[in-house]
């Protein structure tokens, strides 16, 4: 049995069934997502008929964080505030929706509808879920080494990121994306997976976080087309940001970002980094094409890293962002060949960006924050 959710959406409805130590904190189940039926038509597969699913009570979420108190606060994103809690005896990161986001709803719906559907060692675990009146919740497990982003790009805390850890991060973040496109029951495209959307857990192995924008795709569907981009600047493939066509290959362009992020600790829009290449990809693209690629690694792993390995996730990453969505490989065969090594990889096609300037033309305003925009090609739309 189908059913339809959006106008682009195409599932099989499934049960969700929780289990082990969620259930100490269920209270009541089989809650309706309070007036959150709008942009959605849901039959089959609605969480209001996922009995098993955990909602959790506000009053309980409220006392878990103190009453959402500043001590509490870990976080903050496009959606509101995230907290630090503690719900039956297990450490929980919630995600509390700020009233007045409209766009935050359907994104809130999403992802419980979603990644409630998900498990995989390498995709944060949502917990559970609260809508009650106006107040919007999402709970997830706790990580305690913040985002990849926050960690990368701090002077003190990439020490933390040798290369063998980094190589770990990378092959993870791709086997969650394998999982994502191919191994779960469904094709899911994420739309923002950047450094800011990979959580740390205590022993530094990622998670990709933030399922607000993923889409899911039927069984023979290759690509989507969106009127409303949404994504981060600088991640996104080009055929994406400038005519709205998603898929598999569009995330796989912004894993390719994200893996020479993670090599060089640079961050993709960096300028006065990248010796006054527009980007991190024309730079590392001018590097190799000039025999180089040996200088690309972060100084603080230059010497303890292996060459080998480094010059493959180069490569590989090369390959990923390559303008031609086509050429750009499954993500089966990227963690294939992190895994395996390989010596017959194709030479990379030059690769697709975009310039600062085309988006310019489009009044796109990239946010300072390096969060997420979210625009059609013609306004900028907050979120
Ligand atoms: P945006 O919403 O603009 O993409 P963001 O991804 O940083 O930004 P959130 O997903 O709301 O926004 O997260 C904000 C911050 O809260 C994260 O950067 C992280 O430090 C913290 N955080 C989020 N989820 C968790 C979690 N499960 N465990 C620990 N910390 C978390």
């Amino acid at each position: 049995m189908s059913i339809i959710f959006s106008s682009e959406i195409l599932i099989r409805g499934y049960n969700i069934v929780g289990a082990g130590k969620r259930e100490i904190w269920i209270k009541h189940k089989n809650v309706p997502l309070d007036g959150m039926s709008t942009s959605y038509e849901l039959s089959e597969g609605n969480l209001s008929h996922d009995h098993e699913f955990p909602f959790v009570r506000f009053e309980e979420i409220a006392f878990a964080t103190h009453s959402f108190s500043e001590t509490c606060m870990i976080g903050q994103g496009g959606f509101g505030k995230v907290y630090k809690g503690l719900l039956g005896g297990q450490e929980v990161a919630v995600k509390r929706l700020s009233r007045d986001s409209q766009q935050g709803t359907k994104e809130f719906k999403n992802e419980v509808i979603l990644i409630a559907k998900l498990q995989h060692r390498n995709l944060v675990q949502l917990l559970g879920c609260c809508a009650e009146g106006d107040e919007k919740l999402l709970i997830y497990e706790y990580l305690p080494n913040k985002s990849l982003d926050a960690t990368l790009f701090d002077g003190s805390r990439k020490m933390l990121l040798d290369w063998v850890t980094r190589f770990n991060i990378i092959k993870g973040v791709a086997r969650g994306l394998l999982y994502l496109h191919q191994d779960s029951r469904l094709t899911i495209i994420h739309r923002d997976l950047k450094a800011g959307n990979v959580l740390l857990d205590a022993e530094m192995k990622p998670k990709i976080a933030d399922f607000g924008m993923a889409r899911i795709f039927g069984d023979n569907q290759q690509n989507a087309n969106t009127q409303r981009v949404v994504g981060t600047y600088g991640y996104m493939a080009p055929e994406y940001a400038m005519e709205g066509v998603f898929s598999t290959k569009s995330d796989v362009y912004s894993f390719g970002v994200l893996v020479l992020e993670v090599v060089t600790g640079i961050r993709r829009n960096s300028s006065n980094q990248t010796m006054g290449f527009p980007s991190l990809i024309v730079y590392s693209w001018n590097m190799w094409k000039e025999g180089k690629t040996e200088e690309l690694p972060d100084s603080s792993i230059m010497d303890t890293c292996s060459l080998d390995e480094v010059l493959l996730c180069i490569h590989v990453a090369l390959l990923c962002v390559q303008e031609n969505p086509d050429d750009r490989p499954l993500m089966s065969l990227v963690v294939f060949i992190l895994e395996n090594g390989s010596t017959t990889l194709p030479a990379p096609s030059r690769p697709a960006y975009f310039a600062r300037r085309s988006v310019e033309m489009l009044q796109i305003a990239d946010d300072i924050q390096n969060s997420v925009n979210s625009f059609t090609l013609t306004e900028i739309q907050g979120r």
